[in-house]
């Protein structure tokens, strides 16, 4: 049904991001945003999330539900009970999305068209991963931009993956290549970028399958994206600026908005007139009493541990981790997401010693308000597997980390952390408990290290808030993104004038 509302002439974006934590969130921020200035906003949910986030209480949206020019709505996955239960799901998505999803778009959007008070879609947002929908946006006759959900030198190793396998360095020639010192090959031809080992460029160099899926998807992913009017990325102009030089020289419709955190926020909350405005869309139920166990540590003094919503560790992997944990002897939270360990388990899979030697100094959640967890005074670290929306949520809270990459962008992120931003350690592929214990005590004690790191931390967590404050380039950013959508109004307007002359 469509609720009648103030008609004026209106940018609309309609926004769709890939159904997983780590792209709803980030383009639900930006939607808040967008709408806070003006602009009408449809989000976009696959059928199945849209009952999920009903389910799991987020339904309100932080408070977006319900707002004037701001609606929900949802199209179908096309996925079936079983494909959702098979470990290849994503991909299953990934296919079905792409197989089906791009007409209920195009219907949707014309659909709005007819509704009264709603101003037609003038363009649409699209996070990774779903580039098909570029087409949709041609098909309504709209211009199309892109959230992607990485860091810009993340973007720019996707970008270059093509050339890595036309050169040859992709794929591997043999498992020996995983371990024989071939990833530690630097690349120092990426433009912008200092000098990389193949192996930080990203995860998908590791296949040794010439046809490998993933790696297609990733680079035609990327470079179908970069074809859309606008790119706008998660991170700031100080934080990686050589690298943003170099892909403008490529893209010069490149947006810098973040950190898409509550300072850009708060500007929602003058325009809105209320608390705290980060949106949140979360997939499973966040266990509040976290915070307050969070209450009772004291300052810098727990170590927050969590994977993201997509990771899964094998149940070798868990136990190392666990014991670890265990033997730092410092208070530590940990998100055990449903699904985490491989077999889908989770919590069930922590072994009783584990938890009655460390019960006194640890809690277990299922899922917790990530970037409150953050910005809380008792956490000191982050051991994380480096996912973007975690990476740049650390730095805006001023946490330094802890690295375990494993999949896509990761790898380039925990390499920046480590070498370039200097706010963290990496722990080895093979995961170690002794390592995982030392380089607790390296990232959370007294050490030298550890308040080189927890200073530059400050630094950049401080260059976080000046990029996103009046004035600040994200800030600015945002401004300039507006007004393109704006101008892209008027321009599809005078368009359809002249055509109806
Ligand atoms: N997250 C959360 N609660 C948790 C764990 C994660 O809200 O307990 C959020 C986190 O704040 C981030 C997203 O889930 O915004 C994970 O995105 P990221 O890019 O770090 O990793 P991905 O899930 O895509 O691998």
């Amino acid at each position: 049904m469509c609720a009648p509302a103030a008609m004026e002439k209106r940018a609309h974006a309609m926004l769709f991001p890939f159904p997983c934590s780590g792209h709803i969130n980030p383009t639900l921020k930006l939607a808040e945003l967008l709408h806070s200035l003006g602009v009408y906003v449809t989000f976009v949910n696959t059928e199945h999330n849209h009952e999920r986030l009903l389910r799991t209480g987020a339904g309100t949206a932080g408070g977006l539900r319900g707002r004037e020019g701001f609606r929900f709505e949802a199209v179908p996955d096309g996925l079936s009970e079983e494909d959702r239960r098979s470990p290849d799901r994503t991909m299953k998505l990934y296919l079905s999305l792409r197989r089906s999803c791009g007409p209920p778009l195009v219907a949707l959007a014309r659909r709005l068209a007819a509704c009264e008070g709603v101003p037609p879609v003038t363009c649409v947002v699209l996070s990774g991963l779903v580039s098909f929908a570029l087409a949709a946006a041609e098909e309504i006759g709209v211009p199309s931009f892109v959230l992607w959900g990485t860091s810009a030198c993340g973007f720019v190793c996707t970008l270059r993956l093509r050339e890595l396998r036309q050169r040859g360095y992709t794929p591997l020639k043999d498992e020996s290549y995983l371990t024989n010192g071939y990833l530690d090959m630097p690349i120092d031809w990426i433009a912008g970028m200092p000098p990389v080992r193949l192996g930080d460029i990203s995860s998908f160099v590791r296949t040794l399958d010439p046809r490998c899926f993933a790696l297609r998807v990733e680079e035609d992913e990327a470079n179908s994206c970069a074809t859309a009017q606008g790119l706008i990325l998660n991170t700031f102009e100080d934080l990686e600026s050589d690298v943003l030089d170099a892909l403008r020289e490529e893209f010069p419709r490149v947006y810098t908005i973040g950190p898409l955190a509550p300072e850009m926020h708060s500007r929602v909350d003058r325009a809105q007139g209320h608390g705290h405005g980060a949106a949140g869309l979360s997939l499973w139920e966040e266990d509040a009493a976290c915070v307050a166990w969070l209450d009772a540590q004291p300052e810098g003094s727990v170590l927050y541990v969590s994977f993201g919503s997509l990771a899964v560790l094998s149940l070798d992997q868990l136990v190392e981790l666990a014991w670890g944990l265990a033997a730092s002897n410092r208070p530590f939270l940990w998100v055990v997401r449903p699904g985490l360990v491989a077999g889908d388990r989770g919590v069930d899979a922590l072994p009783d010693e584990f938890l009655a030697e460390t019960k006194n100094r640890c809690f277990i959640a299922e899922w917790c308000a990530q970037e409150q967890v953050l910005r809380h005074r008792a956490v000191g670290g982050f051991l994380t597997h480096s996912g973007w929306n975690s990476t740049m949520e650390s730095i805006w809270s001023g946490v330094p980390m802890i690295c375990w990459p494993g999949f896509a962008d990761q790898y380039i992120n925990c390499r920046y952390v480590c070498e370039e931003w200097a706010i963290g350690l990496r722990l080895d592929e093979q995961l170690r408990r002794e390592q995982v214990t030392a380089h607790i005590e390296e990232v959370m004690g007294d050490t030298k290290k550890s308040k080189e790191m927890r200073r530059n931390a400050d630094k950049w967590k401080a260059s976080a808030e000046a990029a996103t404050a009046p004035g600040g380039s994200s800030y600015e950013n945002l401004d300039k993104l507006v007004e393109v959508l704006r101008l892209e109004e008027a321009d599809a307007e005078l368009a359809s004038s002249t055509h109806a002359q």
